[in-house]
């Protein structure tokens, strides 16, 4: 399938969940995962229209760049090592996995200025998943506080891995509800207005929760084996 006529059904699915929730298209943005896929695959997106392009690794990211002659918005969505901040610090616009205050003390030294960084929460409770309990991020964004470089724009989750409608939507409202916490507190350098969530089989259920950046791979540009 053409990126253009992934994205089509895409938009149309995120239009349609936006109407249920009475929410505005334009509060939600398309980031196409494009860990799967090759250079020209993720130049096709942005022919498409795509702005914001997402990658989980650093490899990956720098070997896109290279490649891409167009400048897209690229968000790093990957769980990330402290020792690989100074190879993408540069080129991305967004970090979407801040779970820990040892990076979040790295990217303040290496940023040349602000940057817009999502707080990775694990709102399933399953083992398996990266990021920080809903009951210690509060605390967390107080710590962040000294850190001038880090703006924390929002908050990110991956959904369990579950057939279960019920328990998708639920880790989502935990999400809403943390963000609600969040910005009430009027903090200057966590205004907290992303929410990040929502992937191939769930973004419709996210957006209904009111995510703002859902983060597609598989169902937009496909993944590499369904290309070819
Ligand atoms: C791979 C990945 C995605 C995209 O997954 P799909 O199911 O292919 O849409 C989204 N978010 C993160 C953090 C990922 O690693």
């Amino acid at each position: 399938m053409k990126v253009s006529e992934n994205l089509e059904v895409i938009q149309s699915q995120i239009a349609e969940a936006c109407k249920k929730a009475n929410r505005s298209n334009e509060e939600v943005k398309i980031i196409a995962v494009t860990k799967y896929v090759s250079a020209e695959r993720t130049q096709e997106a942005i022919e498409a229209g795509v702005v914001n392009l997402g990658e989980n690794r650093d490899e990956g990211l720098l070997e896109k760049i290279g490649q891409i002659k167009d400048k897209p918005i690229w968000h790093f969505i990957g769980t990330l090592q402290t020792r690989k901040v100074k190879n993408i610090i540069d080129h991305v616009t967004y970090i979407h996995s801040l779970d820990r205050l040892s990076l979040a003390k790295e990217i303040n030294k290496r940023a040349a200025s602000k940057v817009n960084c999502l707080i990775q929460v694990n709102a399933s409770g399953e083992e398996s998943k990266h990021g920080l309990e809903p009951e210690d991020v509060l605390d967390f964004v107080s710590e962040l506080k000294q850190y001038s470089n880090i703006l924390v724009s929002g908050l990110m989750t991956m959904a369990p891995n579950t057939e279960d409608e019920q328990v998708i939507r639920d880790c989502f409202k935990t999400m809403k509800n943390l963000q609600g916490e969040i910005q009430s507190l009027k903090l200057d350098y966590a205004p907290c207005n992303e929410l990040s969530m929502g992937m191939s089989n769930d973004f419709q259920i996210a957006v209904e929760e009111g995510s703002t950046m859902v983060r597609i791979g598989t169902a937009l540009v496909g993944n590499e084996s369904e290309v070819q």
